[in-house]
């Protein structure tokens, strides 16, 4: 297993929308394994495969430090099947460093999506799970939380990360 490095804002392969996982996954495994441990090392509870650079319908959660009955998950070519009600969360993400922005999500989704093996599942989530899944899903369509705050507020966030990559560069 190797570590992958995350790609950050304002890195245009996150605003990409990532195309569906087509063939066996099984070829993903090792990609898949990458993911969680990327993931662990951040840390953080979700990683979709656009973070690590490649556009396809794939993301991997574990919220089971927040919440019961969640262990690590794979997700691949996922879709919400029904949502209902409404949660309001301060999230984070790994692809936009030192900023919190408070997301409205659905409180309870039912998440279809295929595992490693091709099988197709379902599952229903809600709480923490609820809202990791729906943030996971956004990247796989570009969609980032830092879209979600007024563009005065985003254009000040982009110009810092800018001065921040360029020092770490130099
Ligand atoms: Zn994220």
């Amino acid at each position: 297993m190797s570590l992958l490095k995350i790609l950050t804002y304002p890195d245009p392969i996150l605003k990409r929308p990532s195309l569906p996982v087509k063939g066996n996954p099984q070829d993903l495994k090792r990609l898949v394994e990458d993911m969680f441990q990327t993931m662990y090392q951040a840390p953080g509870v979700g990683l979709a495969a656009p973070q690590v650079g490649r556009n396809i319908r794939l993301f991997v959660v574990d919220v089971s430090s927040h919440q019961e009955n969640a262990g690590p998950m794979v997700f691949i070519n996922p879709e919400i099947l029904e949502g209902e009600g409404l949660i309001i969360w301060e999230e984070g993400c790994l692809s936009v460093p030192d900023m919190l922005v408070e997301v409205s999500r659905m409180e309870k989704v039912l998440m279809a999506g295929q595992d490693l093996s091709g099988k197709r599942f379902q599952i229903k989530a809600e709480g923490l799970l609820a809202i990791a899944l729906q943030h996971e899903l956004d990247h796989l369509d570009g969609r980032l939380i830092i879209d979600k705050v007024s563009s005065l507020k985003r254009e000040l966030y982009r110009r810092r990360r800018l001065k921040e990559a360029a020092r770490a560069s130099a």
